[in-house]
């Protein structure tokens, strides 16, 4: 029997870092794997808060390029490259829509960290896998990961994500709002980490409400649903039945059903 694999979020909040959170970003440990889902601008801080070096991370996952959930990967790929270079045989993956390999570039030239970029890619072994709408894939013997694409906002892909690892399936919505890819992950996970922005006046509805977390973990009870990337006005007595992290909580996904 393998080990739990376990979520601990480093932040849970959404765009506009609501009072007592930071941006949505998550470690999965699991399957011999450690991910880092989502490189939020406070995602290496509080990697060293929660005691996870950057030096454990086997797989960066990306759904979008909107700025809360990318915008830390300068002072990742930094810590990366001073902790890690010269030490071969532990390569990174970086997974996301596609594109993802120049758009993390590109943020790098835009903060004159050319240099930094450059070296790390010439002395550690960085893979980078462009993910779409039902793709899979094979990230070790006993993890694969599936993309489902949600929508979110009309100039940006955004990518669900279904991680098997080693028989427990997480899924992950990145921001949606109500789509068919939300009930894809939905019917293939057993525990479903869904963004919960709550109401957003301001813009063309892009992503879920507790209303909306409700009508769709209704129609999936036999799913755990956790809710993340949250607006102030979300509270756990509008979602029951929902988990309602806080940053640094960690869950067990369970025990898995797979022997030996
Ligand atoms: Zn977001
Ligand atoms: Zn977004």
């Amino acid at each position: 029997m393998s080990a739990s694999p376990t979520v601990t979020w480093l932040g849970t909040g959404n765009f506009e870092v609501p009072p007592g959170r930071y941006w949505n970003s998550f470690v999965v440990r699991g399957g011999g794997l450690t991910f880092l889902v989502e490189p939020s601008p406070t995602s290496l801080p509080h990697l060293r808060t929660a005691g996870l070096g950057v030096g454990d991370l086997d797989v960066v996952l990306i759904s979008h390029f909107h700025p809360d959930h990318t915008f830390g990967w300068p002072f990742l790929l930094f810590e990366i490259l001073d902790k890690r270079a010269g030490s071969t045989g532990h390569p990174l993956t970086v997974v996301g829509p596609p594109g993802v390999a120049g758009f993390l570039e590109q943020m790098m030239d835009l903060g004159s960290m050319q240099v930094t970029h450059r070296n790390a890619h010439a002395r550690l072994e960085i893979r980078y896998v462009e993910a779409s709408d039902g793709s899979r894939h094979q990230l070790a013997d006993l993890v694969e990961l599936r993309a489902v694409e949600v929508e979110h906002v009309p100039e940006l892909t955004c990518l669900g994500y279904l991680l098997d690892l080693d028989g427990h399936t997480l899924g992950y919505s990145g921001d949606a709002r109500p789509c068919p890819g939300l009930d894809t992950i939905a019917s293939g996970c057993a525990t479903f980490v869904i963004e919960c922005n709550g109401t957003h006046p301001n813009r063309d509805k892009g992503h879920m409400d507790t209303g909306a977390v409700r009508e769709l973990a209704a129609r999936y009870p036999a799913v755990r649903f956790v809710a993340t990337h949250v607006g102030a006005d979300v509270t756990a007595e509008k979602l029951p039945g929902v988990l309602l992290p806080e940053d640094f909580t960690t869950i067990e996904l369970g025990s898995s059903a797979r022997s030996g």
